[in-house]
């Protein structure tokens, strides 16, 4: 499978810390910003987006009984613990920021964007393949059990995303969660210019949809880290869908969208690093621990601390902090996006 930037989000292929070691129950339950200052100069072109209405839609997957344990019981007879919800808050926040960097500088006038719940998604077992699939399903199973289940219900729509949040806190193949081609990005169509069906992505051989695919891992940044980095993570992942390689590189020089964010340390004393959300899991030194609070996952993607944004390194770091607010770089970026797509 050809990787770039797209794909798994702090994933290792086995032989990480929880390399497969899981107990049976755990095996059949995990089926189941430092707003950094930045010299961006944005477009002042004002391609409307007239009646458009871009949807993101947000799925609970399911939640093992261990999950609930950790999470509290609240939310449980809506299948929305806490951490759910506080991810979906934070989804609907940088959206609306996006809207409102667009409108303070005359883009994308007219854009509406939605953010709602979706109904609950199950994957059954049957959705795994092989073995290592039961044990723990890959990233792409797990995205085409989402997809075919949005497909069954007839949701599936060009201008929305679908986020699926999982618990799967040992599934390191899903790390924090990630997207996949073909639909990685919102307004992916399943069909050519010509009303054709588009053929199945060859490096992957998964079918287009229409709209775009993500999936979240809350299982993983609730046990392994913290409230600020499922929130981060939330964010970073429903923001891929409004990212391309080509907007990024337009932006901030690299087509990773990775690089849009930023590692800022706290002006007060310099040892806090404020991480925004497209670095998440990518500021810190590869897989070295560094700091108290630092992402649990390193992430596999690109990511290259010199094209970031802005990075201020670790010298006398000692701790992270994970910011929801993402950088005007990653702003800017996601509204040249959407820019393109709704003008198309
Ligand atoms: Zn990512």
């Amino acid at each position: 499978m050809a990787r770039t930037d797209r794909g798994t989000d702090g994933a290792e292929d086995g032989d990480g810390r929880d390399g497969g070691v899981v107990s049976r129950r755990e095996l059949l339950a995990s089926l189941g910003g430092a707003g950094a200052a930045s010299a961006i100069t944005p477009r002042t072109t004002s391609a409307t987006a007239d009646t458009s209405r871009v949807r993101v839609r947000v799925y609970p997957g399911p939640v093992p009984l261990h999950g609930w344990a950790h999470a509290g019981v609240a939310g449980m007879h809506r299948d929305w613990p806490l951490p759910f919800r506080d991810g979906f808050e934070a989804i609907e926040a940088t959206l609306e920021r996006v809207r409102e960097y667009a409108d303070q500088h005359s883009r994308l006038e007219g854009l509406e964007i939605e953010v709602e719940r979706g109904s609950p998604v199950r994957y059954p077992l049957s959705a795994a393949d092989g073995p290592g699939e039961f044990v723990a399903p890959s990233l792409s199973t797990v995205l085409e059990a989402f997809r075919e289940q949005l497909s069954r219900r007839d949701v599936l729509e060009e201008l929305t995303t679908h986020v699926l949040f999982c618990w799967s806190p040992f599934n390191y193949r899903v790390g924090y969660g990630g997207t996949l081609s073909p639909n990685a990005a919102i307004g992916s169509t399943a069909q050519a210019d010509d009303g054709t069906d588009v053929t199945p992505d060859s490096d992957t051989a998964r079918t287009p949809v229409d709209g775009a695919l993500a999936v979240v891992n809350l299982g993983a940044t609730e046990v392994w880290d913290s409230r600020p980095v499922t929130r981060n993570m939330a964010i970073h992942e429903t923001l891929h869908t409004f990212l391309t390689p080509e907007v990024a590189e337009a932006v901030n020089d690299s087509p990773c969208d990775h690089d849009l964010g930023a590692a800022v340390q706290s002006e007060d004393d310099g040892r806090r690093l404020q991480v925004t959300p497209m670095a998440t899991a990518y500021a810190g030194p590869d897989r070295i621990r560094v700091a108290d609070g630092a992402a649990r996952f390193p992430g596999r993607g690109c990511a290259n601390h010199d094209a970031f944004t802005r990075h201020d390194g670790y010298e006398d770091v000692d701790r992270r902090a994970y910011t929801a607010t993402p950088t005007d770089a990653t702003l800017e970026a996601a509204t040249r996006y959407l820019e393109r797509t709704l003008s198309g």
